[in-house]
This record gives C-alpha cells, structure tokens and sequence, in this order.
C-alpha cells in the first residue's frame, strides 16, 4: 500500500539527494528527476521498502520538462494519501554584471529554476485534483530571491519569480486546495557552494563571505538541512506562511 507519493526534481546531487534519501522510506512511492542518477539510491530505496521510480531529464529544455511531466503524473499511483512535489532543482545560471548574459545562458537558467517548477506544479496539480488526499508542495527557493546579490542579478530573478509563484498558487487553491510555500534552505555544502567559491572576484564582490562561511565551518550539512525539510512538510500549519526559510524553525 501507497502511503506518501514524492516527486523530487534535482536528486541526483547535493540537497535534492538528501531529501531522496531521507524520503526513501517504506510507504513511500518516489519519483526523480535530473539528468543524472545517484549511484546509491536505487539500493538504498530497496532496502528501505521504498518503490522507485528514476527519470533522467534536461529541464532547463522546457519541451523536455513538460513530457518528462506528462510522464510522471501518468504512471503515479492514485491511491496513496500523501501527494508531495519538491521542485528542487536550480542552477546558478550566469553569474556577473549584469550585461554580460547570453540570452541562452539565462533562457537555460529561468527554464529550469522556474519554468520547470511551474510546468510539475501545474502537472501536479491537475493530476491530484478530486483526490481526497493531503496534497502538498515546495519550492526550494534562496535567500537570494529577497535580497539581492551583485552577480546574481539572474538567479536572485529566478528565486524571487518562485516565491510569488507560489504566493499565485495559493491564493488560487484557496482553503480546501493543495498547499504551497518557496522555502529558502540557508547556506548548504553542496557542488553549488564550491561553485559560488570558485566564481572570479571581478564577477561576484560577495565572493570573500561566501569563502569565509566555507573556512570558517558555517554551511549545513545537506543531510541536516534535509531532514529539517522533511519535518517541516509534516507540519500541520504546511502553507500558513507561503514564502519561508528554515532558518526560522
Ligand atoms: P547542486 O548544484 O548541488 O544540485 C543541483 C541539482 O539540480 C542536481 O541534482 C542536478 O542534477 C539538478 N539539476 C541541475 N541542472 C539540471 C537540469 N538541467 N535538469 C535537471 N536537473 C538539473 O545544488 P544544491 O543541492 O545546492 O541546490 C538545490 C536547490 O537549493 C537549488 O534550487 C538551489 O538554488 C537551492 N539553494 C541552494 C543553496 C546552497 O547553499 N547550496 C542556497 C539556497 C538555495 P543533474 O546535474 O544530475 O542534472
């Protein structure tokens, strides 16, 4: 029996791998997303009872995103009482002044920080509509989309974009709907971070901060950040504040 379904985007790596660990649990049917697999998690999923189902996908290509979408909510058990969507794939996408993106650079990064969100939102959605069961979901949003970073004028837009996403979402599903909120996840050790460090001075001034909370110990681990997460999509009050972080809990 079906208890919780989880569509995961971004579990390959880094935060989204942590959540697919910590989601791998009997009950549960999970649903991935990126264009990579994790080596491990297909035998971790087994011997946790969990049924799992992989998708190997680029959705920073929106006509990808959508068939690998249409796919999905397809083949998606409809009797469990749990839906779950966390759409937490992002990328960077081009860092610097602003005036130096290419176009595709920046296409490429909106498609999969939002659009890829709004296409397995709306998927979601109208694939659970009518079912009694709890329906919930998360956009894993940053700090980045309230206040601004020189440099990231593409990813701050992109952040801010899925916050009012799912401010838009829940003023539309009203009481009796599905839940939403964009949560930022604080500052996570994960391939993004050594990326952040490895942006040239010129391009990013906070650069310095971002390798001092590195030295000096300060990022999360992904699996602590994770299992923050997963307690906090238990909450009964799931969607009272619809933009978060989880530094407040
Ligand atoms: P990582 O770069 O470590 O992992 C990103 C994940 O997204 C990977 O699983 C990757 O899989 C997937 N992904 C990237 N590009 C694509 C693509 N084109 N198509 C499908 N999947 C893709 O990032 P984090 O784990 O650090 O970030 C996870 C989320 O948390 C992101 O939304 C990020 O913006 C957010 N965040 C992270 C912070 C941090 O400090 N790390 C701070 C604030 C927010 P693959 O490469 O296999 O496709």
């Amino acid at each position: 029996m079906t208890h919780t379904v989880a569509i995961l985007t971004g579990a390959s790596r880094g935060l989204g791998a942590a959540l697919a660990f910590g989601l791998a649990r009997e009950g549960t049917h999970l649903i991935t997303l990126a264009r990579n697999l994790h080596p491990d998690l297909a035998r971790h999923a087994l011997s946790h009872g969990c049924t799992l189902d992989e998708h190997t996908v680029d959705l920073a290509h929106p006509a990808s995103a959508q068939a690998a979408a249409t796919r999905v909510f397809a083949g998606m058990p409809r009797n469990a009482q749990r839906y779950l969507l966390i759409n937490n794939a992002g990328t960077l996408g081009p860092v610097g002044p602003v005036g130096l993106q290419q176009a595709d650079a920046i296409a490429a990064a909106l498609n999969l920080n939002v659009t890829a969100a709004m296409v397995f939102t709306g998927h979601f959605l109208h694939a659970t509509r009518g079912l009694t069961a709890n329906r919930r979901i998360l956009h894993i949003s940053s700090g980045a989309g309230r206040n601004p970073v020189s440099g990231w004028s593409v990813y701050c837009a992109s952040k801010a974009a899925l916050d009012m996403h799912a401010r838009a979402v829940k003023a539309e599903q009203g009481q009796q709907g599905a839940r939403i909120v964009s949560l930022a996840p604080g500052v996570v050790d994960t391939a993004m971070q050594e990326q952040i460090r490895a942006t040239p001075a010129e391009d990013f001034p906070s650069l310095t901060r971002f390798q001092t909370l590195h030295a000096e110990g300060q990022l999360a681990a992904p699996a602590d950040v994770a299992s923050r997460i997963l307690t906090y999509l238990e909450r009964d009050d799931f969607g009272a504040t619809d933009v978060d972080d989880i530094r407040h809990y």
